[in-house]
């Protein structure tokens, strides 16, 4: 048996290493830094592996293909592209709203080149940041101004703590909401410095609770939430925000709605769920209402508060607002994907969120057709694959009983066991464009709703 000490001598130095041709490749590539520290993890590795095993690792024979490999795999990007293939449209965990080539095209302007952000070329020094987009916003919406920040839950966050300034906040017992990813209602309203009143019970809230609550003249705001995530069925009563509206103005109190996806257009033209939409409310009286940028309305993650122009001020001037300002890649984004709601003609086409929401399900199930076989060849011989009708999900937050007619390709395990499913999951994780599926009733699902680069999962699953 070789001995500890003769497996020890036959590990390289790191100097003599460095000095090999096959090195000075990957110092010009990697930089001396990281090809050191690759070439010590390796030392140590290998060490490790001679005392444990009593043999030299199996990489030892070319260190250089070793090290690059190493390298390699430590640059690429955290952010890597994906097939979306869950069936979930608005997929927070994958990044939400694909963005339009309008907004694409205004991002890498305004990211290599100086731009008007505050400065007006007139010289007349109106100038904040939103004013651009508080124009559209309002043609949009039939608001008087608007207000820009990085997202809606900074919105709600930023409209608390402007307009109740420390006051007492009424929401309706049914509406105080959990929105994933830590945002509570009861929670940001403590963050906000306001107090909180609960009014009504989970399921029925009526205009009088509201009105009992706000009597004691302690009442700042009055607010609503739309409940995005979960529906209430059966004995249920809610006070709208029209009628929630003519109490406030009764009252003098302002009416906020934190609306969460909030379209700018009516979804129902197209046979989708209709969401509310901004402009609605703001015809109701609601004094402010907030969305967010990255879920119907399909353009970069942002919070848009809409409304009265006295309290969008207040907004404005408020120190939260500097904190959570969106910055200019947001908001050329953010301008480029209103100006195409100003054609609403060429929207379904233009806008990624609405096309693929408005994808018909017999064109998806050719593209199934078109692809099962291959997927088959190179995936299937574990499993019976095939083509079958699903139900898609717009996703963040929109209804989740609002459902899509769609096609998957699905795997269904011969031996029926879940292991066998888990492994197929990985290889397609591991594809060099990983393909992302959603596993349900024993079986993996492929939605293809969302694929629109066919040929590019064609070719990557067939080479
Ligand atoms: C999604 C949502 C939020 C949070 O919006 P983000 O843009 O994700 O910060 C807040 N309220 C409601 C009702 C929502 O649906």
């Amino acid at each position: 048996m070789t001995s500890h000490r003769t497996l020890y001598s036959q590990l390289p130095a790191t100097d003599r290493l460095l000095r090999d041709a096959a090195f000075s490749a990957l110092l010009h590539e990697f930089g001396h830094t990281r090809v050191v520290n690759a070439l010590r993890e390796m030392l140590d590795e290998a060490r490790e592996y001679i005392r444990f095993r009593e043999a030299l690792p199996a990489w030892h024979a070319d260190w250089a293909a070793q090290a690059k490999k190493r390298l390699e795999a430590g640059q690429q990007s955290a952010f890597l592209p994906v097939f979306n293939l869950t069936g979930t449209v608005l997929h927070t965990n994958l990044g939400r709203a694909l963005q339009a080539e309008a907004a694409v095209a205004a991002v890498t302007q305004v990211m290599r080149s100086p731009i008007t952000l505050e400065y007006d070329l007139d010289g007349a020094a109106r100038g904040h940041r939103d004013r651009a987009l508080a124009e559209l916003l309002c043609e949009l919406t039939g608001a008087e101004d608007a207000c820009i920040v990085n997202n809606n839950a900074a919105a709600v966050l930023l409209m608390l703590a402007a307009c109740a300034d420390g006051g007492e906040v009424v929401v309706s017992r049914g509406e105080l909401v959990e929105i994933g990813g830590a945002f509570r209602i009861p929670d940001v309203m403590r963050q906000a410095g306001c107090q909180l009143v609960e009014v009504g019970t989970t399921n029925r809230t009526h205009l009088k609770d509201y009105r009992q609550a706000a009597s004691g003249g302690n009442a700042a705001l009055l607010m609503k939430v739309h409940a995005s995530n979960y529906q209430i069925e059966g004995f249920t009563k809610s006070v709208s925000e029209a009628e929630l509206a003519a109490l406030g103005s009764e009252l003098n109190i302002p009416v906020v709605s934190d609306l969460g996806s909030g379209s700018l257009v009516d979804l129902s033209q197209w046979g989708l769920p209709a969401e509310p939409m901004p402009k609605q409310l703001i015809a109701a009286g609601v004094s402010l209402v907030s969305f967010s940028g990255d879920k119907l309305l399909g353009g970069p993650q942002a919070g848009i508060i809409v409304g009265k122009k006295d309290l969008i001020a207040r907004l404005q001037q408020h120190p939260l607002k500097r904190a959570l300002r969106a910055d200019k890649m947001t908001l050329a984004a953010l301008e480029a994907t209103l100006r195409l709601y100003q054609h609403p003609e060429t929207l379904v086409e233009r806008l990624p969120t609405l096309r693929l929401l408005t994808r018909d399900a017999t064109a998806i199930s050719e593209q199934a057709r078109r692809l099962a076989p291959a997927i088959q060849t190179r995936f299937g011989e574990r499993f019976e694959v095939r083509v079958e009708p699903c139900l898609s999900q717009i996703g963040s937050g929109s209804l989740p009983v609002d459902r899509l007619p769609s096609v998957a390709i699905t795997f269904t395990p011969k031996d029926g066991r879940g292991t066998t499913l888990s492994t197929l999951t990985q290889r397609l994780r591991e594809q060099p464009k990983p393909v992302i599926g959603r596993i349900s009733d024993g079986r993996l699902w492929l939605d293809l709703r969302c694929l629109e680069d066919e040929a590019g999962l064609m070719e990557m699953l067939t080479q």
